[in-house]
């Protein structure tokens, strides 16, 4: 696979001149960030395991397995790959204090694009105060130590509901993608495992073996690139976009040598229509990645009905239809089914002159909280994530001077690139994955807007 390349900015302040010059000026210095690679190793340097529980001590040994080099305690002074912090059983407030100076003493450790988990339990309502009072300050350490790292070095936190093992398949599952080069992009964010299902692939650089995933909007930008990394982890595709971009759909479909559907994904008949090629090229659907979209941007005192109504159309109401499909469908409900839908930070935060949008991603999130409900039964899952900003056609459409602010407004000072959202999805589509669902995750680099 092509190596993801920085934008020209992050590429001129790495190194040399540029490097001494941002760092005299005080511009932002964004790192060129490790990003996937099946030949690297899945982290260099030392884990550092920091936690006193049973689920520290399981976790630690399990990590044996993946040959990294486990550590309990730290050595001054030595460069590490990760700090994981296992927080799982915490009762007050007042526990935080040794385990979090702990993973502070070794911070300045910390190599380059190193990773900081965490791994908790999450906070309800009906808990004892103290309890979930600590519980939920897990969530503003890792959100603020995220924004303390340095060097695409990111921090993710893994939050397992009550009696979910630190060595679940979804928990491990969740730990290799954030220690990896998958998760580039993805900082200062939480991953809730809620149950024990999921199931780790026989051969870890092709979780995807054997699949068949459908791809919607793949011609180009960040769906072109997720039947691309879908391809790459073992998955056969089914890549679907609107007659007009037939051409570069034919050459998606090639490089991924999978089968190309030309649909309007807003007619009635979508969702049959995709299960009717399915079948006959393939048997079955494993996988289905909503991820075409569209802005049609105004102030909504000048929004008129076209933007409005087209935007609903593609963004929601399409996926809503293709979904009720699909869960009608033994080509999808018959083994494992997992659906991922592309919402937006613009959903979650909202954005001026995108109310549209906004609704129509908004409206993601809720449709996939819902959905989830529906999947369980099938041992399926479905999953949001929310891209901040990333670098493509439809970003490229922004004003430069708007564009060079907005791409630099997180805590990696850089845009994402279509990879990094599609090794998110590749991983939430894949059995390992299994226990998590229900879940938004942002691929935004810990924008600044929202949470
Ligand atoms: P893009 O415009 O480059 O690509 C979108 C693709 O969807 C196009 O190939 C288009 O032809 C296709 N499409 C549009 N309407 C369709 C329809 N009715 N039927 C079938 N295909 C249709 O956009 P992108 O930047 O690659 O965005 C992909 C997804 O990511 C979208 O859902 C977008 O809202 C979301 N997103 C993007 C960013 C970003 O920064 N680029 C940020 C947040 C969310």
């Amino acid at each position: 696979m092509a190596r993801v390349k920085a934008d020209k900015y992050t590429q001129f302040v790495s190194q040399g001149f540029g490097k001494e010059l941002a760092k005299k000026l005080g511009l932002p210095q964004p790192a060129i960030l490790r990003r996937f690679d099946p030949t690297q190793p899945l982290i260099s340097g030392p884990v550092l395991v920091i936690g006193s529980s049973a689920g520290a001590d399981d976790l630690a040994h399990a990590l044996l397995d993946w040959q990294l080099d486990v550590r309990r305690v730290a050595t001054p002074k030595q460069k590490l790959g990760a700090i994981i912090l296992v927080l799982d059983e915490l009762a007050d407030p007042t526990e935080l204090s040794e385990p979090i100076r702990t993973a502070g003493a070794s911070l300045r450790d910390l190599s380059p694009n190193a990773r900081l988990v965490t791994i908790s339990r999450p906070a309800t309502a009906d808990q004892e105060p103290a309890m979930a009072a600590a519980r939920n300050g897990v969530d503003g350490i890792l959100r603020s130590l995220a924004k303390e790292l340095r060097a695409g070095a990111t921090g993710n936190g893994i939050v397992l509901a009550d009696g979910v093992r630190t060595v679940a398949p979804s928990a491990l599952g969740a730990l290799r993608f954030f220690l990896s080069g998958r998760s580039a992009f993805v900082d200062g964010q939480f991953l809730t495992v809620s149950t024990d299902a999921g199931e780790a692939p026989a051969d870890w650089a092709r979780p995807l073996e054997g699949k068949v995933a459908v791809v919607t909007g793949a011609a180009r930008g960040i769906g072109a690139a997720i039947a691309r990394t879908l391809a790459r982890d073992g998955a056969r595709l089914i890549v679907v976009d609107v007659p007009p971009a037939g051409d570069h759909l034919a050459a998606v479909a090639n490089q991924v040598a999978g089968t190309a559907l030309q649909l309007d994904i807003t007619r009635e008949d979508a969702g049959e229509k995709i299960l009717a090629h399915a079948k006959e090229r393939y048997g079955r659907i494993d996988i289905v990645v909503h991820n075409a979209g569209i802005t049609r941007d105004k102030l909504l005192a000048n929004m008129d009905q076209g933007r409005w109504d087209s935007v609903i159309a593609v963004n929601i109401a399409a996926q809503l239809r293709i979904n009720r499909a699909l869960l009608a469908s033994p080509v999808f409900t018959a083994e494992r089914p997992h659906i991922v839908s592309v919402a937006s930070i613009s959903g979650i935060a909202g954005n001026r002159g995108q109310t549209n949008y906004a609704a129509s991603k908004a409206g993601v999130i809720g449709m996939v909280r819902s959905t989830a409900g529906l999947l369980a039964p099938l041992n399926g899952t479905i999953n949001a994530v929310a891209p901040g900003f990333i670098e493509t056609d439809m970003t490229a459409k922004i004003p430069f001077a708007t564009r060079e602010v907005a791409r630099r407004l997180n805590s990696l000072q850089q845009g994402g690139q279509p990879e990094d959202v599609a090794e998110t999805i590749a991983f939430l589509a894949s059995d390992v994955a299994g226990g998590i669902t229900g879940n938004v995750l942002r691929v935004c680099g810990q924008n600044l807007v929202g949470q």
